[in-house]
């Protein structure tokens, strides 16, 4: 027994799969006690030493066996074994955390915008924010390797504010030079919508740079909203009466209905790209994408299509009353200048 109710054992095997069957065995044996009513979950790491070759001693064996304990936790009761995959995303992970607060006060951290054109691809009707880490010796990380370790770790809150800022100081300059402006969405994270200042604060950052009200577009998920329909609602409500419009970002993703979209106080609706994605039965995703956008126009909010790849896709979206376009089939994101000069030049 190390500690508390942390125990380790050490035994001989003479297949891989004799250990992992053993250790099954034994968190099944412990779901049959209850105690308060509870079955005793086991939650099992196993190191098995030539899945580690690398491992001088009982420390790094023992140490190898807790990573695969803590990877057991987050997939339930199931014992599972160490791998170097899983040691490698923890370094990796906790790299990211250890300079994450240096690369902010560094710069490294920047956004680029994707833009959202008209359904014939003439005009720049709008853009999206999206956030991208430059790192010294590594080049540009994506948001999907950083992003829900934040959303974990609470980082999100200033990354998101800083993404907000940045465009709006853009957005400041055009106007300050007489340029034209389209909205610019971002995207918000659901750890925000928890926090009592999460909209005092976005609405300091749009009135310190004398945003005027309906350029600043703010995207939630369609899972955020389905997590807590009300409070949502609340808080969509609340963030239209400050100024901001309000999206819904990944319609159809998972698991919301017609009938919610009845009800969304939202301004724009963004169609998840997986609905573009060729189906079983041909034919009846572009009927629900139709019904979708119809149906979304008919509620009076504007439709983005997200995720449009090929002119066969941009074809079909050309018989539907759908708004806007953003996908690669007209750009990627670009650096904000590019941006800029897309929407002043069209090309
Ligand atoms: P999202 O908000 O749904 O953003 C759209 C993503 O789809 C972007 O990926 C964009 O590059 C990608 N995309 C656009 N057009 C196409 C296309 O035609 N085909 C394909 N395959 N992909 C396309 P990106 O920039 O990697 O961002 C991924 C996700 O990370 C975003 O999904 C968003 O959920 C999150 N994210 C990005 N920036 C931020 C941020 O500043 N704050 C927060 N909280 N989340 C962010
Ligand atoms: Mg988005
Ligand atoms: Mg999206």
């Amino acid at each position: 027994r190390l500690s508390a109710d942390h125990f380790m054992l050490f035994y001989p095997y003479a297949r891989r799969e004799d250990a992992l069957g053993t250790c099954g065995a034994a968190a099944e044996r412990a779901r049959s006690i209850t105690g308060n009513g509870k079955p005793l979950a086991l939650h099992i790491g196993l190191c098995c030493s030539e899945d580690a070759p690398e491992a001088r001693d009982v420390t790094e064996l023992t140490d190898r066996a807790r990573i695969a304990q803590r990877e057991s936790r987050t997939r339930g009761i199931v014992p599972c074994a160490y791998s170097q995959p899983m040691r490698d995303a923890l370094l990796r992970r906790a790299d990211l955390e250890r300079t994450m607060e240096s690369a902010l006060e560094q710069g490294e951290f920047f956004y680029l915008i994707q833009p959202k054109y008209d359904v014939e691809g003439r005009r720049v009707l709008g853009g999206e924010a999206l956030v991208r880490w430059r790192r010294p010796d590594e080049g540009i990380v994506g948001p999907d390797e950083f992003i829900p370790l934040f959303e974990q770790n609470g980082f999100i809150l200033r990354l998101d504010e800083f993404v907000l800022e940045s465009a709006c100081r853009d957005l400041r300059a055009r106007l300050d030079a007489g340029l034209p402006v389209v909205p610019l969405s971002v995207n918000v994270s659901r750890r925000h919508l928890h926090r009592d200042d999460f909209l005092p604060s976005y609405v300091r950052i749009k009135d310190r740079y004398g945003i005027p009200d309906g350029l600043c577009e703010l995207e939630l998920t369609e899972s955020i909203v389905m997590d807590d329909l009300g409070g949502t609602f609340d808080i969509m409500e609340q963030m239209r009466a400050a100024g901001f419009r309000c999206a819904i970002d990944d319609f159809g993703s998972g698991y919301s209905s017609l009938n919610v979209l009845k009800s969304l106080p939202a301004d724009v609706l963004k169609l998840d790209r997986g609905f573009l994605l060729e189906g079983t039965s041909p034919g009846t995703e572009e009927t629900v994408v139709r019904t979708v956008i119809t149906m979304a126009k008919d509620l009076r909010m504007d439709t983005v299509m997200e995720g449009v790849e090929t002119p066969k896709q941009l074809a079909f979206l050309r018989t539907t009353p759908c708004d806007m376009v953003q996908g690669f089939v007209f750009s990627r994101p670009v650096a904000p200048e590019e941006f800029y000069r897309l929407l002043d030049t069209g090309k």
